[in-house]
């Protein structure tokens, strides 16, 4: 499967704000956006005014690095909820949000998306008591998501869930971390998705120019 192999940190220094792409070390002075503020390479202290094209742009791209998907696959999650009844950016949210990847991440049994992924392929995620290695899963409300017993005892289990207590709490997700069992309770709630801040506007605008 494709995918991203560069330097996660740049990403964040592009897009002028912390996506808290590598766990911990997003909360630690270690962060290179804390220590960098400003977009890499040779220019990136300049000011630049961005065009209304390349807001847009930004914003796509920041939120497709954020959840780590590559462009395809991006596209068609807003072609999908495009296709659907009600506001497509939210739409589009609640498909990224209800990946298993981020499902994984977000009941803290990992400590990014990138890790939640890494247990994903190796076969140590069950949703509904059977074994799902496709990160792209799009699981649905109801769902019951839980690591394998092997998986538990995992360092950097451990580590993913102690620094879980550092994110937002989520309304629409249940989680027993003493069994890494977690259930979606609901839809996601747009209102609880905003660290770090998206325009979910902006990505339609992009896409439906
Ligand atoms: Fe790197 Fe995380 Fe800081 Fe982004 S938020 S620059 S991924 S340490």
């Amino acid at each position: 499967m494709a995918r991203y192999t560069g330097p996660d940190c740049k990403l964040c220094r592009r897009e002028a704000m912390k996506l808290y792409i590598k766990g911990d070390r997003c909360y630690s002075e270690k962060c290179a956006f804390t220590r960098r503020p400003y977009p890499p390479g040779q220019h990136g202290q300049g000011r630049i005014k961005l065009s209304e094209y390349a807001i847009r742009l930004r914003e796509k791209q920041k939120v497709r690095r954020i959840y780590g998907v590559l462009e395809s696959q991006f596209r068609g999650y807003y072609q999908s909820a495009a296709g659907r009844k009600g506001r497509t950016g939210e739409l589009m949210l609640s498909l990224l949000e209800r990946r298993l990847d981020n499902l994984v991440y977000r009941f803290g049994f990992a400590g990014s998306r990138s890790d939640a992924r890494q247990l994903l392929r190796h076969g140590h995620v069950k949703v509904n008591g059977k074994r799902v290695d496709v990160p792209s899963f799009v699981a649905k409300v109801g769902d019951k998501i839980e690591l394998v017993d092997k998986a538990q005892k995992f360092k950097r289990v451990e580590a993913g869930s102690a620094g879980a207590d550092r994110r937002p709490i989520l309304s629409w997700l249940e989680v027993d971390r003493e069994k890494f069992l977690g259930t979606i309770k609901g839809n996601p709630v747009r209102e609880e998705l905003n660290e770090p801040l998206i325009d979910e506007q902006l990505v339609v605008e992009y896409y439906s120019r």
